[in-house]
């Protein structure tokens, strides 16, 4: 009796040991790989390729425009299919003939705190489950340490995160999110600045030499036919590129400001 316990105590151990084992090596595998992952602006307006857009495999991220004919019906569809949701924020450009595509709810300088609070306000509740917002155009606005504080402000109050798009290099929405310990991230690539299939492929490969440089990186794209076409044919095989697509949640809670935000308010990567 004494040796058959003995001997399925010691299996027992030696099972302990492989699962011990195998799970770290797993582990570090899946943690070592570079990720990359990808969020498509400019959705609510058209509505045959942000049908295509949402249609993308893997965990895509969506940044939706708050009054486009199909916001609502745009953010039901993401949340349906479970993908993670932003608000596309509209802000002053610098270049003035440029805010013609702002749209309505642009944020913009001339605005005074209750001004913005209250354009803002109305743009998070056109875009039900967002977790996060993002820019739309902005070059101007991003620029502002007063309007962005604001923005960060509400963003803090919200829960929310931010991720910069970027649109200008005197951008200063990265500094006042760490300042205010608001998780964030910033665009690394724009796939498809110039359009067409050649061109989203050049930026794709970036985005896959970026992380592998990095550990990570974040591609934004749009819902453009061939930025839809090509990435729905690489995003299949991606694993073959020697990267991993995460969602853009995971990919903050990789990023200092989103662990430092997940110790501070005791989300996991599940919870948030
Ligand atoms: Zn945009």
């Amino acid at each position: 009796m004494d040796r058959i316990n003995d001997n399925s105590k010691l299996l027992f151990y030696l099972l302990i040991l492989f699962t011990v084992l195998f799970s770290t090596t797993v582990h570090s595998e899946s943690s070592s790989k570079p990720t990359i992952s990808i969020l498509i602006d400019d959705i609510g307006y058209k509505f045959k390729e942000d049908t295509r857009a949402l249609a993308l495999p893997g965990p895509v991220a969506y940044a939706i425009l708050p009054h486009g004919p199909h916001t609502e019906v745009m953010s039901k569809i993401a949340f349906k299919k479970g993908k993670d949701i932003l608000l596309h924020l509209p802000m002053q450009a610098e270049v003035m003939d440029k805010n013609e595509f702002l749209g309505p709810g642009a944020l913009t300088l001339n605005m005074t705190r209750e001004e913005f609070f209250k354009t803002l306000n109305i743009n998070i509740r056109a875009v039900p489950n967002l977790i996060g917002i993002n820019n739309h155009m902005g070059s101007l606005l991003t620029q502002h340490p007063g309007h962005m504080q604001w923005l960060m402000d509400s963003i803090k109050n919200n829960g929310q995160f931010y991720v910069d798009s970027l649109t200008s290099d005197n951008s200063v929405a990265a500094r006042l999110a760490r300042e205010n310990n608001v998780p964030y991230l910033t665009r690394d690539v724009f796939l498809d600045h110039k359009q067409g299939s050649k061109n989203v492929r050049t930026q794709f490969k970036e985005l896959i030499k970026v992380a592998k440089r990095n550990g990570s990186a974040l591609g934004i794209g749009h819902p453009h036919a061939s930025t839809i076409q090509v990435l729905s044919e690489l995003l299949q095989n991606v694993d073959q590129h020697g990267v991993k697509l995460v969602s853009i949640k995971t990919l903050l809670h990789k990023s200092a400001s989103g662990k430092k935000y997940a110790q501070r308010t005791g989300t996991t990567s599940a919870g948030m």
